[in-house]
């Protein structure tokens, strides 16, 4: 790949992965908007609407970044309810309790540092877990769901949005076009940042596609595990229940 990353081991990896984050979060936001053409806000309200949160659930949302999703689950649970905050990167984190404590939001929401390989939370204890745009950066994917099933309670929901594979096969000439054209030259342009953004690209390309992250779920243990394809699936929404 760009940066070698098949050739590094998995530690190595894990701090390349610190440094993009660390490298993007102040200019994180507005390439999400200038690279999705602003859709990246559909794809989360959908995710939100299909998970499923109400008034005083608990829900631990994981990569959570800037904290889209978190400040979204934070209006739905309420002050009964709980949302954990966490991400492996400080900066990144920062700019999630930032981001939440301007919208007013306090009481009800904590914040974390947290990989998502390893949980820091007793089994049972969330009635959701998420993890948006966040999965393709961990490095033991298959420990990761199971982490996130561990910490379900009985009846709970993994939420997976994430990036995946154009089902139609025009589109995804077009779309890898693109994306390997056009998302490096916007990093160079917002943040002067080519590299992160080509390693943003690739990690993309790496990811499981839909039915392959579907069997990892049911590999993992999750039951009624499904997919919605988002914008001809450049984005697929997995979730999956514990029971
Ligand atoms: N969830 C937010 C969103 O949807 O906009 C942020 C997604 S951002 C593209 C990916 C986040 O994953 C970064 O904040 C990064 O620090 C975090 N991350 C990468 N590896 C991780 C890991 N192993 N555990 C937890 N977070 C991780």
């Amino acid at each position: 790949t760009h940066f070698g990353f098949q050739e590094v081991d998995e530690q190595a990896k894990q701090g390349l992965v610190g440094n993009v984050f660390r490298a993007v979060a102040d200019n994180y936001d507005v390439m999400n908007d200038a690279m999705s053409m602003g859709v990246h806000r559909a794809w989360k309200w959908f995710a939100v609407a299909q998970s499923g949160v109400s008034a005083g659930d608990s829900v631990l949302d994981l990569a959570a970044g800037s904290g889209d999703l978190s400040l979204k689950f934070a209006n739905k649970v309420g002050p009964d309810g709980m949302v954990i905050v966490t991400d492996i990167n400080a900066a990144m984190l920062a700019q999630g309790r930032k981001r939440l404590t301007d919208a007013g939001i306090a009481g009800n929401v904590d914040y974390c540092l947290v990989n998502a390989e390893k949980l820091p939370f007793e089994d049972n204890q969330f009635d959701c877990i998420s993890i948006s745009f966040g999965l393709r950066n961990v490095t033991h994917k298959d420990q990761a769901l199971a982490e996130m099933r561990r910490c379900l309670k009985p009846g709970g929901r993994a939420i997976i949005l994430e990036f995946s594979q154009p089902t139609n096969s025009t589109f995804r000439k077009f779309y890898d076009a693109y994306s390997f054209n056009v998302i490096p030259k916007l990093g160079e342009l917002i943040s002067d940042d080519r590299d992160s953004y080509q390693y943003l690209v690739e990690s993309i390309r790496q990811h499981p596609p839909q039915e392959e992250l579907k069997q990892m779920m049911l590999d993992a243990g999750f039951d009624r595990v499904r997919y919605h394809n988002l914008t001809g699936g450049i984005v697929a929404l997995h979730m999956g229940y514990k029971y």
